[in-house]
This record gives C-alpha cells, sequence and structure tokens, in this order.
C-alpha cells in the first residue's frame, strides 16, 4: 500500500504516505471526501507536532491500553480514515486486548459499512459489529445516532478515533470511557474524552498494541495505578505547549 512514487527517503515520507492511503480509500469507497478535510486538518496539527509521538502521547497510549485491558467490553469504533490508514493494525490491537471492532460512520450507508466490513475481515477480523445497528446514542439525530446495541451500545471502554465532536460529547455522556485519538487538542473529541491521545493514527495504534503486549499480564492493581495516574487535562496541555513550541 505504499505507492511506488514514495521513496523512503523523502523527508516527509510517512506524511505522503498517510494521504496517499486516504486517497485510496476514497477510490475504494471506504473513505468519505469529507474524510480527505479530516486528514487535512490531521495533517497541519502533526506538522506543528514535529510528526513524532510527543512523550505525553505515549504516556496516553500506554494508559488506552490499560483501560482496554481491564475493561468488560471494550470496543474499538472504526469510520472510513481509520479504515484506510491502519485496518490491520486495529484488527490486531482488538487481538490484543479481546476487544469487538465496529464501523461507525459519520456519513452512513450501508453500502460503506459493507465495504469496511470487508476490508477489515481481509486485514485478519473474525467479527465486525456496526451493520445492525439496532441501538442508538440518545441526543443525536436519527443517523448519526445508530449502533450496534450488543457493540459500542453495551460497551464500557470505547476507542474513538478520529470522532466527529458531537457524536464524542455524545458518548462520553452516555457514561461510556472514552479514548479518543486526534491530533488537535483544541478539538471537542479530544476535550471530551477521558484519555485523550494527541497522536497520529498511523504511530498511536502500533504503539498501542505494543503497550497491551507488554501488559498483557499485568494484575489488575497495576492497571488500576496506570489509569489512575493520567490526568487527561495534562496530556491536552503538554500537546499545546508542543504545538507552541515548535
Ligand atoms: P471537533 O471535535 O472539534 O468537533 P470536528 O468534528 O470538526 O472537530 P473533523 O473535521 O471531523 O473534526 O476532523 C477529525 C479530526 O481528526 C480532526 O481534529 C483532525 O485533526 C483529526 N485527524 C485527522 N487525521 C488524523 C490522523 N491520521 N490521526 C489522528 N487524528 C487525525
Amino acid at each position: 500500500m505504499t505507492g511506488p512514487e514514495i521513496p523512503e527517503s523523502h523527508p516527509r515520507y510517512e506524511s505522503l504516505l498517510t494521504r496517499h492511503r486516504i486517497e485510496a480509500g476514497v477510490d475504494r469507497g471506504l473513505t468519505s471526501r469529507q474524510g480527505l478535510i479530516a486528514q487535512g486538518r490531521g495533517e497541519a496539527f502533526d506538522y506543528l507536532l514535529g510528526e513524532e509521538t510527543i512523550p505525553s502521547a505515549d504516556d496516553a497510549e500506554r494508559v488506552a491500553a490499560a483501560h482496554l485491558l481491564r475493561a468488560d467490553h471494550p470496543v474499538l469504533s472504526v469510520n472510513g480514515n481509520v479504515a484506510a490508514l491502519a485496518p490491520g493494525e486495529i484488527v490486531a490491537l482488538a487481538q490484543a486486548t479481546g476487544a469487538d471492532v465496529e464501523v461507525n460512520l459519520f456519513n452512513r450507508t450501508d453500502e460503506r459499512i459493507g465495504r469496511i466490513e470487508t476490508h477489515l475481515r481481509e486485514h485478519g477480523a473474525e467479527t465486525v459489529k456496526g451493520s445492525t445497528a439496532d441501538g442508538r446514542i440518545p441526543g443525536l439525530d436519527h443517523e448519526r445516532a445508530k449502533v450496534d446495541a450488543d457493540g459500542i451500545g453495551a460497551a464500557d471502554v470505547v476507542l474513538v478515533p478520529l470522532e466527529d465532536g458531537d457524536r464524542a460529547e455524545a458518548l462520553a455522556a452516555m457514561g461510556k470511557t472514552e479514548l479518543v485519538v486526534d491530533l488537535n487538542p483544541m478539538s471537542r473529541s479530544a476535550r471530551s474524552a477521558a484519555v485523550p491521545i494527541v497522536d497520529n493514527l498511523i504511530r498511536a495504534v502500533p504503539n498501542m498494541i505494543e503497550h497491551a503486549v507488554e501488559l498483557a499480564d499485568a494484575d489488575d492493581g497495576t492497571l488500576d495505578a496506570i489509569v489512575d495516574s493520567f490526568d487527561p487535562e495534562d496530556a491536552l496541555a503538554a500537546a499545546e505547549e508542543r504545538i507552541r513550541d515548535v
């Protein structure tokens, strides 16, 4: 998927690779055209963050892994950008943490849900939720509110990468522990999260897998201590500081 036209020696290789994956996602009908705009916003913030995982984001990724491991019913929410950028990594994170994977689209069509589901299966997912849509997130209009009742509807911990602010806020209002990956530390999604991860999804998910593998045998006390030590305000402030300092 690297795209033959991007030499690895290019100084902005990773950024161009990400862009290429989103373009390919749009071409394949996985990603909506609005996904291109979200990508552009993300790139701008990533540039300001130095296009690397800053220490506070690494910490948040470890905390997120601990949340997923100790959850009763963790779910990883997948939209069109996530499906284009890191499908195999999301499946691996689900396997490493015992989480469900659910397709959850802002611009929902059954066709696109089906395509993303197939794409995730091609990347190793056994079960993909999201097509039943028999649950609702209160406070949102009908189409935006749809989730699987036994998926996100029943989840205690949800990873929502690149989520739209309204839905992130509505999910948090349902009492779910929300882990948000968003390069913009000022977005409503990041601000409504129990764990805001201000990092590029393509770096964040592999790093969360590493932390989950490292914590796989940790006892509940250890996981609780990791989770309790985290302050979302500090994480957001550290990211903002990094952006202002660059
Ligand atoms: P708000 O949460 O303030 O309502 P929004 O809903 O308008 O924001 P979108 O335009 O939907 O946000 O954009 C989604 C968010 O995803 C943006 O904040 C953008 O920075 C972020 N984003 C885009 N690409 C990535 C990526 N690869 N990794 C992490 N975050 C990303």
